[in-house]
């Protein structure tokens, strides 16, 4: 049957979630030990966005289901936009091409959640913290996680990706996802360097400035030359980023759990400064 490959797919599993939780939490460290914030006061910041992965992993765990039953069915019809084309078998096509394809598809989503009114309710969430470092990466409101999942499945089905070319999606997109929150910024020439091909800290940073224009830049998720191509590419100083949302100032608000899960339910969500 063709959807038993399926379960080629959950032993990779384990070793993605290694990576994810061992990254997240040396740089968690790493961070603690190098900043003036006691540990204390840090992890007190931190537990709020932890929280989101007791809500997210339901979600993410279900819809992975719907997610590989799709990739499967596409590999099994040879459908979508990597299997019409010529060499569509060569490891190119199926896993570089692959993997270029869908992270333009993410550069996408991720526009679509900041300008579809309705989806940035959700979004919002992980741009009201005011105090970003790596624990910032899991916050994410349920309600985003689940329009995430329902796009990638979108994405896989037009794209026609393999297990194999999602794997490794997966798998840079982690690394990224969590350098990109560190408070570790990269300088000079690496920066450069890195920052032509890769989101870096110092590019996302800019992303999560409390005020437009910025918070419409650099949406990249793995790869930075999207927002080179479409004009969304914006540089700030480090000294000038201000993190958080214009229109949720109140911090106090900002740092509980439960409050923010009501957010995108509250009036009030569009930037009223640009
Ligand atoms: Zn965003
Ligand atoms: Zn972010």
């Amino acid at each position: 049957m063709w959807f038993k490959e399926s379960y080629f797919v959950t032993h990779p599993t384990e070793v993605q979630l290694f990576i994810y939780a061992g990254l997240l939490m040396s740089l968690w460290l790493a961070e603690g030990f190098v900043s003036n914030v006691s540990f204390n006061k840090k992890w007190k910041h931190s537990f709020t966005n932890v929280m989101f992965i007791v809500t997210a992993l339901p979600v993410q765990l279900l819809m992975t289901i719907f997610l590989l039953l799709v990739s499967a069915w596409v590999m099994h019809h040879n459908w979508g936009l990597l299997n019409w084309l010529p060499f569509h078998h060569t490891f190119f096509v199926k896993y570089f091409i692959g993997f270029v394809l869908l992270d333009f598809f993410e550069y996408l989503y991720h526009v679509i959640m900041h300008k579809v009114k309705p989806l940035w309710k959700f979004h919002l969430i992980h741009h009201t913290d005011h105090q970003l470092d790596v624990s910032t990466t899991v916050r994410e409101h349920p309600g985003e996680t689940f329009c995430r999942m329902c796009f990638l499945i979108l994405w896989v089905f037009l794209s026609g990706a393999s297990f194999g070319v999602l794997l490794l999606r997966q798998t840079l997109q982690t690394i990224t996802n969590i350098t990109s929150h560190t408070q570790f910024r990269l300088t000079g020439a690496s920066e450069k360097l890195i920052g032509w091909v890769f989101i870096t800290p110092n590019i996302h940073h800019v992303h999560h400035h409390y005020q437009l224009p910025y918070t419409d830049c650099n949406y990249g998720d793995v790869l930075s030359i999207w927002d080179r191509l479409f004009g969304t590419f914006n540089k700030m100083e480090s000294s000038e980023t201000v993190f958080g949302l214009d229109t949720h100032m109140d911090e106090k608000a900002c740092k509980s759990f439960q409050q923010i899960l009501k957010f995108p339910f509250i009036k009030n969500n569009h930037h009223t400064l640009s």
